[in-house]
């Protein structure tokens, strides 16, 4: 299997079953409801593991929760650390509504502080970094290798740390370091004793510390989305190999999702989160849109797509709700998966089966097994449907007609079908 790896800008082989495959991706901060662009991650690292597990990999992936930020203590002055628990509560409820399980490990920002402290005292002995007035940097010209996976070379203003987060320049020896820790301020609601004083970690240093402990100092994948490349991936690894460490070999990132043409992003007031999607199209159809964008390209969400997307689910039960053809070959499917893991491709693949138990098996790699299995309805609606059958038996087809439509307002189509007992009802949408 190979995945196009953004640090050596070349499709990458995996090693060969089963592995290890050890996988982190960074999940969100932890503020409000996530937007569905911050699904994006959570859902190709879910369907990539049970991609590798069905493979024959061994398996593991972490996905953390940052909940120390400097987004978090903006969102909430004072009352942080409860915002922080009730938006982590949303996250994992909203994503667990996709139906696809959890990662193996969900480590917090504030279940790590030891690890960040240990992490950041070994940079300081073995002078990567350094304290300045309660805070401790980076000393990014003690690492010559920055920059290599964004591409950013020289010290010219794209490698200026960080754009995002407010560092006072005047404690940094360079405008390209970065910080390890925060000391504390006024108005923030937690913090953590350490030998520099009271004070937070930097969102850098939680994601190495978090993926050592769980992964070791070396693993095979890291993701995220492509906007963290720099400077939060530049950063993880530029902390973790500065002490030795290999940390990841591979980098995936996902593109982003746009809303009319433009990012999601809270600061352009263009989100749309998770539930509202989930609540307005289900987990079905929110998947199979999903499926249909290359995990590297930048995909639109729009009312048109998620129409289509809809269409595409209901085009799959209908296969089940027909007779089983055989045909199709698993073989192809793997394929297009093994090729930088094609969901377009694979997409078009399924649509092409209608053998149904080789199509269940393949949509239930994505978690949509589900759509193998036709509703039932009610028991009253089956029986005026077979009520309908018999007027028609007996050719009074004012009264099958009558049955229909009653059936029909309960929101339920009647079909008739060759197999026994010679209908079927389908759900409207
Ligand atoms: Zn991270």
């Amino acid at each position: 299997m190979r995945l196009y790896n953004t640090a050596t800008r070349k499709l990458d082989e995996l090693p060969p079953p089963p592995g290890p495959i050890r996988m982190y991706v960074c999940g969100p901060t932890v503020y409000q409801r996530i937007h569905i662009g911050n699904a994006r991650p959570f859902v190709l690292s879910m369907w990539l593991r049970r991609w590798l597990a069905r493979s024959g990999y061994d398996v593991t992936l972490v996905e953390n929760i940052t909940d120390i930020n400097d987004k978090i203590y903006a969102a909430a002055p004072g009352a942080s650390a409860e915002l922080a628990e009730q938006a982590s509560g949303w996250y994992v409820e909203d994503t667990s509504d996709l139906g696809l399980g959890r990662p193996d490990h969900e480590p917090k920002a504030t279940q790590t502080v030891p690890e960040i402290l240990a992490m950041i005292e070994e940079l300081i002995e073995n002078g990567h970094a350094y304290a300045a007035g309660g805070d401790v940097y980076f000393r990014v010209a003690s690492f010559p290798d920055y920059g290599r996976l964004s591409g950013r070379h020289g010290d010219d203003d794209a490698m200026r740390n960080p754009s995002e987060e407010d560092e006072p320049s005047e404690l940094k020896e360079d405008p390209r370091d970065f910080a390890l820790w925060k000391g504390h301020k006024e108005d923030e609601d937690t913090w953590w004793e350490s030998p520099w004083g009271r004070g937070r970690p930097g969102w850098h240093i939680e994601c190495s510390a978090m993926a050592e402990a769980f992964l070791g100092p070396v693993f095979e994948i890291h993701g995220g989305g492509i906007d963290l490349v720099f400077p939060h991936h530049e950063n993880e690894i530029a902390q973790s190999r500065a002490l030795g460490h290999p940390f990841a070999q591979l980098w995936m990132h996902n593109g982003m999702l746009r809303l009319a043409g433009e990012k999601m992003s809270k600061s352009l007031g263009n989100i749309v989160s998770l539930r509202e999607a989930l609540d307005e199209w289900g987990r079905e159809t929110l998947l199979v849109y999903f499926l249909g964008g290359h995990w590297r390209k930048p995909i639109d969400y729009s009312d048109e797509v998620l129409e289509q997307a809809a269409a595409q689910a209901e085009s799959f039960r209908n296969v089940f709700r027909q007779e089983s053809s055989p045909g199709g070959d698993w073989d192809e499917l793997a394929a297009a998966l093994d090729d930088d893991f094609n969901t377009p491709d694979a997409l078009a693949i399924l649509h092409r089966w209608r053998d149904h138990e080789l199509l269940e098996r393949g949509l239930e790699v994505f978690g949509l097994e589900s759509l193998a299995r036709s509703e039932e309805a009610p028991n009253e609606l089956a029986e005026l449907a077979r009520q309908r059958a018999e007027a028609r038996e007996r050719r009074d087809f004012d009264e099958a007609d009558r049955l229909r439509r009653e059936i029909d307002s309960a929101g339920w189509e009647v079909r008739d079908v060759e197999s026994e007992p010679g209908f079927q009802l389908v759900p409207k949408r």
